[in-house]
């Protein structure tokens, strides 16, 4: 199924074909400041099933894990739509609430609990990892 999403201005749009091969939470250091909330929640695809109607800009950083995460946002409104690790290049990550319609999203893991602030509340059903 065809699965579609745009930025907060409408200028960045995408669609991505095939089903999401992982659906993750993470309440890391980074995705809490990116998001400027208490987690980042991401769909994963194979980078070949996504479409993305025009340029993004780019932010680099080093994981923890030693490896380079980039993130693409609209260089218009700044939304953040995609994101790439160079240990996986054939894997994207995609905001999840960047989807026209996320109904099917429901993550099978939280990561980075130990990094999780007290007021954001997790389900407690979900499988949870203090690091990754
Ligand atoms: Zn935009
Ligand atoms: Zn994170």
């Amino acid at each position: 199924m065809t699965k579609t999403g745009h930025c907060h201005c409408g200028d960045v749009s995408y669609e991505v074909n095939g089903e999401p091969t992982r659906m993750a939470q993470c309440h890391c250091n980074a995705c809490r400041r990116i998001t400027g909330t208490g987690h980042n929640v991401q769909a994963f695809f194979n980078s070949d099933d996504l479409n993305i109607s025009d340029k993004t800009a780019t932010h680099e950083s080093t994981s923890d894990a030693g490896n380079i995460r980039t993130r693409h946002f609209c260089p218009n409104c700044g939304s953040r739509l995609f994101s790439y690790n160079s240990k996986t290049p054939n894997t994207v990550g995609i905001s999840v609430g960047s989807f026209d319609d996320s109904s099917w999203f429901k993550p099978e893991l939280i990561v980075y609990v130990s990094q999780r602030p007290n007021w954001d509340i997790i389900d407690e059903s979900i499988k949870t990892h203090k690091l990754m």
